[in-house]
């Protein structure tokens, strides 16, 4: 795997990602806050389990304690949608993801083992430890509106959101046009995966594909970098790394667009190995 550079110089702090977008590093994951104009704020994430009460003393410092009129979801995934469920019951409020995310977020179904050859970090050895067993959001959960392909919500107004599977199927990204902010969850990151565990200190920016152990189709998931490559963002905010802004954002995530397979796309895949998901 290899990676396109970025200059230090274009990560932003997380409490200013862009206007009225605010972020959230806990542990090795990332949440977003988006006011909008009528004082109301969305929570876009809602990170890994038992981290509730981080959420809740960041939403009291940083909204007055004031509720989100909703949680948005990129994917499924455990470190996603942890507590979105706790979150959701103690402020009564909708959770909102992409319907093919229903049946990993209703109990229903498991997503595909890890590829425990991808890239070859440390990820493996912790990868037993990762829960994977479907998050059940309850009776919370709501449909993205919409095609399927593009899609508005009214809790996100000036916001567009992007179905960008690949990483999972329902996988969705955010982009407002007015600054080209551009939130994409794991749609890609801006870290090594290897480094996820890193203080957020150390993390060096640069620009991967999405987190390779657990990203099962990686033609969807080129298809998804080309999109939101093609929106020329301003501002990309992910998953997993630091927030980014400036002029050399657009040309870089171009070059990992073009560049994906080499990039992005573990030898393995490449390879054709039978066991790419073998089976705890
Ligand atoms: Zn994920
Ligand atoms: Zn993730």
């Amino acid at each position: 795997m290899d990676k396109v550079e970025v200059s230090d110089e274009l990560v932003v702090p997380m409490d200013e990602v862009a206007p009225g977008v605010k972020g959230l590093r806990i542990a090795f994951v990332n949440v977003f806050g988006v006011a909008h104009t009528d004082g109301s704020w969305t929570l876009i994430d809602a990170a890994i389990p038992h981290t509730a009460w981080r959420i809740r003393s960041w939403v009291e410092t940083t909204y007055g304690g004031r509720a989100p009129n909703a949680i948005v979801l990129t994917h499924g995934h455990f470190d996603h949608a942890g507590d979105a469920r706790e979150l959701a019951d103690g402020w009564d409020v909708p959770i909102y993801a992409h319907t093919l995310e229903f049946p990993y977020l209703t109990g229903q179904k498991a997503y595909d083992p890890p590829n425990w050859k991808a890239g070859g970090g440390v990820m493996p050895l912790m990868g037993p430890t990762f829960p994977r067993d479907p998050i059940d959001v309850g009776d919370r959960l709501r449909a993205l509106p919409g095609d399927g392909t593009q899609l508005t919500l009214v809790e996100l107004p000036g916001w567009t959101l992007m179905h960008t599977p690949g990483h999972t199927p329902g996988h969705v990204s955010f982009f407002r046009e007015s600054d080209r902010t551009l939130l994409v969850g794991d749609a890609f990151c801006t870290t090594k995966p290897e480094s996820f565990f890193e203080a957020a200190l150390v993390q060096h920016p640069e620009l991967h594909g999405p987190p390779s152990y657990f990203t099962p189709d990686w033609a969807a998931a080129k298809s998804s970098v080309e999109k939101l490559a093609g929106l020329r963002p301003g501002t990309v905010a992910p998953g997993h790394g630091k927030p980014l802004s400036g002029a050399e954002v657009a040309p870089g995530l171009a070059k990992l667009a073009a560049d994906f397979d080499r990039i992005a796309v573990p030898d393995d895949v490449k390879r054709g190995d039978p066991d790419v998901h073998a089976h705890m």
